[in-house]
């Protein structure tokens, strides 16, 4: 499908659940949260059905996510049948990797082709401070298992938080001796990731260089996304900046994001879209399916404007409730 500004957009971030097993602080409350109730949750058949048509109108790659893809239930049988669908090219996986490595098997045989895996600090102390769990040794665990697949594209993503202990130079040579790609993703103003610093690219590439030695531009495309990545000399991976702010990707985006609820959301920072789930559960046939999400992707706005303070329909949801 092509958007109102000529953009093609064939990928879609579904989100399956809003639950999660960590609570980090810049996307989670500690306590006092309100899930959706199960009944609300879009469930496998109806996501299928979705798809189907989404890929009738040339949507070729998918990447999962929420709160935690890996807590719902039978996830690897909805990638089964994702995979199943004509024109589906690509199925992929963004998770916190606590329980990856019990569900990798399954996953990989299902159809998933590349996983992203959260990981903000090698540092115990700080993981189970910024996660509010002690979970660091379960998500190295997943990252280890995911890398027994030599098939499966492996990226870690970080989010700079501005605290030294982070050690942002230790995250980055986890790319040293492994076939990784090791990313920096800005923090948004989304939710309590307001509450955060604001880390340059430019400051993180510095710190990179000063350790390592020149970052060298990789003007291949990689990946479905916005990320500028660089190689290193001597480093068997890569290292990826994705700076939604500083280097606003808006004019190459290709996106719409399906909510646990069945929203069909035209962009992370508004709150337009479509409620797909409402129309489904009242008997709508697949022709208005196919209307809603032609009117969603034609609603899709020119870009961003998180450096502005008043913008109409801004999204007030936090990224667990939207799926980042
Ligand atoms: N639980 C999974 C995980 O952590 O990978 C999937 C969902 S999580 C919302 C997806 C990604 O969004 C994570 O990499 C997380 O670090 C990122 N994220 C959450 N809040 C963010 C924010 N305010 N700005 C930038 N990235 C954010
Ligand atoms: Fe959970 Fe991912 Fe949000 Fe962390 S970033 S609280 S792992 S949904």
């Amino acid at each position: 499908m092509v958007d109102s500004f000529g953009r093609t957009i064939d990928y879609v971030r579904i989100s399956v659940t809003d639950r999660c097993n960590l609570r980090c602080t810049y996307c989670m409350p500690e306590y006092g949260i309100e899930s959706v109730s199960h009944f609300d949750i879009l469930r496998y058949d109806e996501i299928i059905r979705i798809v189907k048509i989404l890929a009738y109108h040339g949507f070729k790659k998918i990447k999962i996510t929420g709160g935690e893809p890996l807590v719902r239930k039978d996830l690897h049988q909805l990638v089964a049948q994702l995979n199943q669908i004509n024109g589906i090219e690509q199925i992929t996986l963004t998770t916190n990797g606590v329980l990856l490595a019990e569900s990798i098997d399954e996953l990989v045989k299902a159809g998933i082709s590349a996983i992203n895996i959260s990981l903000d600090t090698l540092n115990k102390e700080l993981y189970h401070r910024m996660t509010r769990r002690d979970q660091l040794e379960n998500a190295l665990l997943g990252i280890k298992s995911a890398l027994n697949y030599p098939q499966l594209i492996v990226k870690i993503n970080c989010v700079p938080l501005g605290i030294k202990e982070q050690n942002l130079v230790e995250i980055a040579s986890l790319a040293q001796n492994l076939n990784i790609s090791v990313r920096f993703i800005e923090m948004m103003p989304i939710g309590y990731g307001n509450e955060f610093e604001f880390v340059s690219q430019k400051s993180i590439e510095q710190l990179i260089e000063k350790e390592y030695g020149p970052l060298i531009p990789v003007y291949e495309k990689l990946g479905n996304g916005p990320s500028k990545y660089y190689k290193i000399d001597g480093f068997k991976g890569i290292i990826g900046f994705i700076s939604s702010l500083s280097h606003k990707y808006c004019d190459c985006c290709n996106r719409v994001r399906l909510t646990c609820e069945g929203f069909l959301k035209t962009c992370l920072q508004y709150n337009n879209g479509y409620d797909l789930r409402s129309l489904i559960r009242n008997g709508g046939t697949d022709e208005q399916i196919s209307r809603a999400i032609i009117d969603t992707v034609d609603q899709k706005p020119l870009e961003h404007n998180f450096d502005k303070l008043n913008v109409k329909e801004k999204e007030i949801k936090s990224m667990f409730q939207i799926g980042g």
